[in-house]
């Protein structure tokens, strides 16, 4: 049977990024994508316009719907908006026993809307991050996370060492952030660390490449591959994306997912 997984994220009217991005990443990689709302942006490759959140009871309402019906072999979380739908997000993913938890700490557009309310960033340390499995962090989420500056090496293996003490089994520190002819992620777990690198492709269509790389991860987690095996084959499907994006709209163009 084809593996069954969820996203907990946003509505991106643009399609580039959010729930919409995961659901084509899902389709993609072969695995049944459900998909629980916690808010709408109307957006576009310009930027976002507007955003609404919803109301946690019905959030509640979308887990409990996907929970006492779907076998959920894996399950992501992005856009959170804020700390309550932070807090009945964990909820429903404990009284659930959601497993194999990836948490995409989304907190800014590239194009610089807030899609995380600044007080929401305890409830993510400490409602959410102990139930995950993966936490996905940029360059700029990490140092809110840490309330580190992070600019060398070392700062990122003290970085991803904090976050792994906030209670996640493993960390991947995306490079995507940093200068250099490659991108490098750090991938850190309890007992092994590795840095995985691909060079950099210069583009402005990067929309959603997040949302994409941490929708991957998910898939692959929910097919029964380990944290080192989905993170490349992750990296890889997001390499690919960003290579053959699309020159949509005015904007940023959305990373293609059917390259
Ligand atoms: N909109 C929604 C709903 C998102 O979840 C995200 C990212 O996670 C974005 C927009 C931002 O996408 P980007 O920063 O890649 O433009």
């Amino acid at each position: 049977m084809r593996p069954q997984v969820l996203t907990i994220a946003g509505s991106d009217s643009g399609g580039g990024a959010g729930i919409q991005a995961d659901l084509k990443t899902f389709q993609e990689l072969g695995v049944f994508g459900t998909s629980v709302l916690t808010a709408v942006t109307a957006q576009n490759t310009r930027g976002v316009h507007g955003v609404e959140a919803v109301s946690p009871e019905l959030v509640t309402q979308q887990l409990d719907a996907i929970g006492s019906d779907f076998t959920i072999a894996a399950c992501k979380t992005g856009m959170l908006f804020d700390a309550a739908r932070i807090e009945v997000v964990a909820d429903g993913v404990r009284r659930h026993t959601f497993n194999r938890l990836v948490v995409d700490p989304v907190m800014i557009a590239k194009g610089g809307a807030s899609l995380l309310q600044d007080s929401a960033v305890q409830a993510l340390k400490t409602s959410l991050l102990p139930l995950a499995t993966v936490v996905t962090p940029n360059v700029p989420e990490a140092e809110v996370l840490t309330g580190m500056t992070i600019r060398t090496f070392e700062d990122r293996i003290k970085a991803a060492e904090q976050m792994l003490a906030y209670g996640v089994r493993a960390v991947i520190l995306k490079g995507g952030h940093l200068d250099g002819a490659t991108a490098d992620d750090l991938v850190m777990t309890a007992s092994e660390t590795f840095l995985l690198s691909a060079p950099r492709i210069q583009t402005s269509d990067t929309h959603g490449t997040g949302c994409t790389f941490s929708a991957a991860l998910t898939a692959e987690l929910a097919k029964g591959h380990s944290i080192l095996e989905a993170t490349v084959t992750a990296k890889r499907f997001i390499q690919c994306a960003i290579t053959h994006g699309l020159d949509i709209g005015a904007g940023h163009g959305p990373t293609n997912h059917w390259a």
